[in-house]
């Protein structure tokens, strides 16, 4: 198949993109390298350095006969989306109604979504959020993820456009981002490394899911083969504090940073799990790397990156 993968040079899309170019299909990959690097392309991908918001994208569907699109590209710092909510909704409001306007135009089979478990529930009810939680986004991050979706039901509905949704809990995995503000896994690990002090914000008792990226891969491949529209919760059940990770991570990176703690960061949810079982029955798809084995393999990456 003929593989658009959007922010296919970041994080996840590039992991995506090298597992399904092993798969034998062709990936075509579109990303502005705002917070991608080139490095993290796979040779064999065809790469545009293009925004999602670009009405030349046309250009590539014309060229290349797209047959799925995996919509990674996004604008995905929530506190950025706090400080500038219209760039947030420009990339990721605008930009998705860009693609799907391709995909309906140029007959694309489906259309697989990188939303947000741990950001569109809000402040949950109850622990882990299965997906009839109710959805109360509290970021403007959350709000155009939710409104992504509700976009996809609207293709899916006028033009039969088949989708899927994945609610990713928190990734962590290689190729993660350390500069940025998301991403604690990886920001401990860069600051460790460099002998830099790592801050935990507030107490660090606040919890969230994290799940390794070989299992979001994973996810994307079931999503591939998956025959109806739909979304799941891919996350791990399981509710780790940032104090644990500080923990695993020094030891791991044998660190002599002290356990430093700064202000609660205003709005910052304090716990986020997600029930996984619906994708566990529908798609056959469970985590496979407890966090211990995947934050292990997370700072032997981050260590090699180092040497
Ligand atoms: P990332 O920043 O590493 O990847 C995003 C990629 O999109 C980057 O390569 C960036 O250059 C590219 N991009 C951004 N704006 C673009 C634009 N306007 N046009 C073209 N390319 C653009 O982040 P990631 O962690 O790999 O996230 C990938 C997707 O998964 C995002 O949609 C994000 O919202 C979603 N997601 C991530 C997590 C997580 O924990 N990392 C959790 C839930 C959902």
């Amino acid at each position: 198949m003929n593989i658009l993968i959007t922010g296919g040079a970041g994080f996840i899309g590039s992991n995506i993109a090298d597992a399904m170019i092993e798969k034998g299909h062709r990936v075509i990959i579109v990303d502005n390298l705002i917070t991608g690097k080139k490095e993290n392309i796979h040779p064999k991908a065809v790469f545009h350095e293009m925004d999602v918001r670009d009405v030349k994208i046309e250009n590539i569907f014309f060229k290349e006969k797209i047959d799925v699109i995996c919509h990674h590209a996004a604008q995905m710092d929530v506190r950025k989306s706090v400080v500038d909510p219209i760039f947030d909704a420009n990339v990721n409001v605008l930009g998705m109604l860009n693609l799907l306007q391709m995909a309906v135009k140029h007959q694309v089979k489906k259309f697989i979504f990188a939303s947000t478990g741990g950001a569109i529930y809000g402040e949950q009810d109850y622990f882990p959020a299965d997906e009839n939680h109710p959805m109360r986004p509290c970021s403007p991050y959350g709000i155009t993820k939710l409104t992504g979706e509700k976009y996809l039901f609207f293709y899916q509905q006028t033009y039969g456009l088949k989708y899927v949704v994945l609610r990713y809990a928190n990734v962590y995995g290689p190729r993660q981002n350390p500069h940025g503000e998301a991403g604690v896994v990886a920001i401990f690990c860069s600051k460790m490394l460099h002998g830099e002090q790592p801050i935990i914000n507030g107490d660090g008792t606040q919890t969230r899911d994290y799940v390794y990226i070989d299992d979001v891969v994973a996810a994307n491949l079931l999503a591939l083969k998956h025959p109806q529209s739909d979304f799941f919760n891919i996350g791990t059940g399981i509710e780790t504090d940032v104090n644990k990770l500080f923990r695993v991570l020094r030891d791991e990176l044998k660190s002599t940073a002290e356990e430093r703690h700064g202000e609660t960061k205003p709005g910052e949810q304090q716990r986020s799990v997600l029930n996984y079982d619906k994708a566990t029955s529908i798609l056959g798809w469970k985590p496979g790397v407890d966090v211990e084995t995947g934050l292990q393999r997370t700072a032997a990456f981050f260590r090699d990156k180092h040497k």
